[in-house]
């Protein structure tokens, strides 16, 4: 790509352009050719409010010379999307050097949050999970209620697409966020409270270098931004004091007994691993496979009190894992021979979810930090994921059951897990609560077959049902509107015309996949 000089020399010292022809996501299912692609950093390593303006200044220069040259401009985190939600052809920003988190002083926060013990962490929008983690536990000693299962997504953009763990009672990790400071426009930049529940003193906004709103339907609205609603600096986050989880995994019958358990969350009739009288779990990940439906492979952990002398140890373990090969070897394998699909995903599924803890063996106990880890990228892995509401879940597992068998079998299995909503507009867990069944595995084109045939499925069976934004999925208007409805689908358009409030912010941050979706 010709280099343009004038841009170059026009950069903010923070800013840099990288001579990349394409941007690929971190699943590298989806690569595309752009105009540019830049990286932005604080000025110094130390956090400071001052330097924090210094590149929130920055961010605004870059978005001035954007809207000069008629370019969109896409801000993304780790790039873990599988859909691509991410990316748009002109102008990509990496976020990852923007990784400061403050300790929000009592002083700063509004009576509802004044006391100590309800501490909360500004935190910049490329901060990796995995690094909150390590700062908000190993010096505060607080903890995140729930997380996605592994945590290399950053704060802003995990909460773009309302990423979930299955933490019973929680909700998606945009339940931690009570402020948020979006740059519209190279004039503007708004902190957003919700007024309900303000976190902040009124001044606040102003040392961020920002205007003031506090409004409940703007805060929900740009909670699950969808990438949409303009340049994310930071959100402030709420945290819980820190706590360990216990960690247990098992085959169980899949029986009616368990039947009831997926559709009522009532644990009466089964026996959980590891439980002893009267234990409920925190966190609870039931996967089905397909073509073993004999038994179900069931993970738990139960809440135990921080001990002071564990030792906080991250294993941010980045060698390939032992499936990581072997995904790539039944993708191609079952793309070339699909009736080998069943016995290969069986085999690798009682490979990969061995009973845990192995017999003699203590269970692993840790962090949250310690036990939602890093993952690396496994060629050619694909995950979709719906959201369906209690009471529905073994009924539309039936259905992708049936479309696995009575089709070209696809290498993917079924995982359920729970979460409560959160009042974000446009979250896809808006059912309270949401069982979102993830469809993980291999990509081959008899899995994109078999997606293709469950929504048809889902939709002729008349199931109500949402898709994550951050996964493959199908976002078009009709279907958008039909899982969402049309007041939440208007009241985050509305929130989007009036902070993007001229065409030139507008086509800022504009994107094929909100078109797509009937959101720009
Ligand atoms: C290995 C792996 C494991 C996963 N596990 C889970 C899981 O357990 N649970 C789950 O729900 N999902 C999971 N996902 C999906 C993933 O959590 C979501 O796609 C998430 O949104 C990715 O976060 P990210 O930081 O990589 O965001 P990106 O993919 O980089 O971006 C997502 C959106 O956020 C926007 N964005 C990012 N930064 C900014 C900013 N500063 N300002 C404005 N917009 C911004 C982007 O433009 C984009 O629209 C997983 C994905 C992978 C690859």
């Amino acid at each position: 790509m010709p280099v343009d000089h004038a841009l170059v020399r026009a950069l903010p010292d923070t800013v840099r352009s990288r001579d990349l022809d394409d941007w690929v996501n971190w699943p590298r299912n989806i690569r595309q050719p752009i105009d540019a692609y830049f990286d932005i950093a604080n000025e110094s390593r130390a956090p400071s409010l001052s330097g924090y303006r210094k590149t929130a200044r920055a961010i605004q220069t870059l978005l001035r010379l954007a809207v000069n040259r008629g370019r969109a401009v896409r801000p993304f985190g780790g790039g873990w999307s599988f859909s691509d939600i991410a990316v748009v052809p002109d102008w990509m920003v990496d976020t990852s050097y923007l990784n400061w988190i403050f300790h929000v002083k009592p002083e700063d926060r509004t009576d509802m949050y004044a006391t100590d013990g309800q501490e909360l962490f500004l935190v910049q929008c490329g901060t990796k999970i995995s690094q909150v983690n390590r700062v908000i536990e190993r010096k505060f000693r607080r903890s995140f209620n729930t997380t996605g299962a592994s945590n290399g997504q950053s704060i802003v953009g995990a909460c773009a697409t309302g990423t979930h763990g299955s933490a019973l009672g929680q909700g998606g990790i945009q339940n931690h966020v009570v402020g948020i400071h979006v740059i519209t426009g190279p004039h503007n930049s708004v902190w957003l409270e919700r007024a309900s529940d303000p976190a902040t003193v009124d001044d606040f906004a102003a040392r961020l270098g920002a205007d003031l709103v506090r409004d409940d339907a703007v805060f929900n609205a740009v909670l699950v931004s969808l990438g949409g609603m303009g340049f994310i600096a930071s959100m402030m986050i709420k945290t819980v004091p820190i706590f360990m989880l216990e960690r247990h995994r098992d085959w169980l019958p899949f029986d009616d007994a368990f039947k009831t358990v997926l559709d009522t969350l009532d644990f009466t009739g089964v026996d959980l691993p590891g439980q002893t009288m009267g234990q409920q779990p925190y966190f609870f990940l039931p996967v089905i496979n397909p073509f073993d439906t004999d038994e179900v492979s069931v993970a738990v952990q139960y809440r135990r009190d921080f001990d002071p002398a564990h030792p906080i140890n991250y294993r941010l373990d980045l060698r390939r894992g032992p499936g990581y090969e072997l995904l790539g070897a039944i993708g191609g394998l079952t793309n070339a021979v699909p009736r080998t699909t069943p016995k290969l995903v069986t085999a690798l599924t009682r490979k990969q979810l061995r009973p845990q803890p192995e017999s003699g063996k203590s269970p692993k106990t840790g962090t949250w930090g310690e036990m939602f880890d890093f993952t690396t990228p496994r060629t050619n892995s694909l995950g979709a994921g719906i959201g369906v509401a209690l009471g529905q879940v073994y009924r539309t597992l039936e259905l992708l059951i049936d479309e696995q068998r009575s089709g070209t079998p696809a290498p993917v299995v079924f995982a359920c897990r729970y979460v409560w909503p959160t009042g974000a507009t446009l979250e896809f867990t808006r059912f309270d609560p949401t069982c979102v069944i993830d469809i993980d595995g291999v990509a081959t084109r008899y899995t994109d077959a078999f997606l293709t045939r469950a929504w048809a499925r889902l939709d002729r069976e008349g199931i109500d049902y949402t898709q994550h934004w951050g996964k493959i999925g199908n976002y078009d208007p009709v279907t958008v509107r039909r899982q969402y409805g049309d007041a939440r689908v208007d009241a985050w358009r509305v929130t989007r015309a009036a902070l993007l409030d001229t065409s030139e912010k507008k086509a800022l941050f504009a994107s094929t996949f909100l078109e797509r979706a009937g959101l720009a």
